[in-house]
């Protein structure tokens, strides 16, 4: 017999994390993968894996692998298939294709040096703004190196769960932006926004430092009429100097701390202090107590917060 009412069909959440491949996981790393695992788990959702490969000058060969099995370590599971976004040149290639063919991404012949000899505006990121130059053709004689979209003014904004209300006129700050490098290195906002649509992302919690490119991210889903996911962005792990954790900042491996250690201090970084008999414990308890725990009114709202001891070279 068939229901009285109809059902609203329950939106299951589905998250991911998304490392690039450039060393090891770091603690900063490790606070990203918990916190969008939590988030995601803790309300029945899928968590997903997918591995951003594409900038292959940064790629360090086999640190993916090392990334993997960090993860399985701390027990963060993951469903299904693990995608590698070297592998969808194809995809991004027909989304730029339609792009172009609507008139919406265009050729671009610019070297860095001529974009900063002709522009000293700057994106928050600290990028130049691209001044529009090849806007309407290439120059005569020039060939193209990349291909950026065609942006429109008016301001892009989005309520993030935990950062507030972020808006970006992304025409006037960043310009017209980069979905193909001169190198051929497919674009990181290109492949996100079409990975994250094409796996059915719809909640994407990820580390502040790339508050800054959600305008940009919201701006091309819109243009492929793409759903937006719901953004959370956690405070990103810094080290003594206020630089976020990274390979350039000599952020260690997680690998170099045992790992029930590592994890109770990435509970705690995200304001889940476990208790005192579940700190250090076996991760699978551990992951245990905070799938019954999470609550995104505990995190912290600051978009830094300073990472343990262990997880960073002290420099004197
Ligand atoms: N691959 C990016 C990074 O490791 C993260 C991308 C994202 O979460 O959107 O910084």
């Amino acid at each position: 017999m068939s229901a009285l009412y109809p059902i609203a069909p329950a939106i299951t959440p589905v998250g991911r994390f998304a490392p690039s491949p450039t060393g090891p996981l770091h603690f900063g790393s490790l606070v990203a993968a918990l916190g969008s695992w939590l988030d995601a788990r803790s309300r029945r959702g899928r968590w997903l894996l997918r591995i951003e490969d594409v900038d292959t000058p940064r790629i360090v060969p086999g640190a993916d692998r090392t990334i993997i099995a960090d993860l399985a370590r701390f027990g963060l599971e993951w469903d299904g298939e693990i995608i590698w976004q070297s592998q969808r040149g194809d995809r991004y290639r027909a989304v730029l294709d339609r792009l172009r063919e609507s008139g919406l991404a265009y050729p671009c012949a610019c070297s860095r040096k001529e974009i900063a000899d002709s522009t000293t505006l700057r994106a928050r990121d600290g990028a130049l703004r691209y001044p529009g130059t090849c806007r309407t053709g290439l120059p005569p004689g020039r060939d193209a190196r990349a291909w950026r979209v065609r942006t429109t003014p008016g301001q892009v904004c989005f309520d993030d769960a935990l950062q507030g209300r972020v808006c970006e006129d992304i025409e006037r700050e960043v310009g017209d932006f980069v979905l193909l490098r001169a190198d051929g290195v497919w674009a990181y906002q290109l492949a996100v926004v079409v990975d994250d649509a094409e796996q059915g992302v719809n909640e994407i919690v990820r580390g502040a430092d790339l508050l800054d490119s959600t305008p940009r991210q919201l701006f091309l889903q819109r243009l492929l009429g793409y759903l937006q996911p719901d953004y959370l962005h956690l405070p990103v792990a810094g080290n003594q100097a206020g630089e976020k954790l990274s390979k350039q900042t000599l952020a260690l491996a997680v690998a170099e701390q045992p790992a029930p250690l590592a994890l109770s201090d990435a509970f705690a970084f995200l304001g889940h202090d476990l208790p005192a008999d579940l700190r250090g414990a076996p991760v699978r308890a551990q992951l245990d107590w905070g799938l019954a725990h999470w609550a995104r009114p505990r995190l912290p709202r600051n978009a830094m917060a300073p990472a343990p001891a262990w997880s960073a070279v002290q420099r004197a």
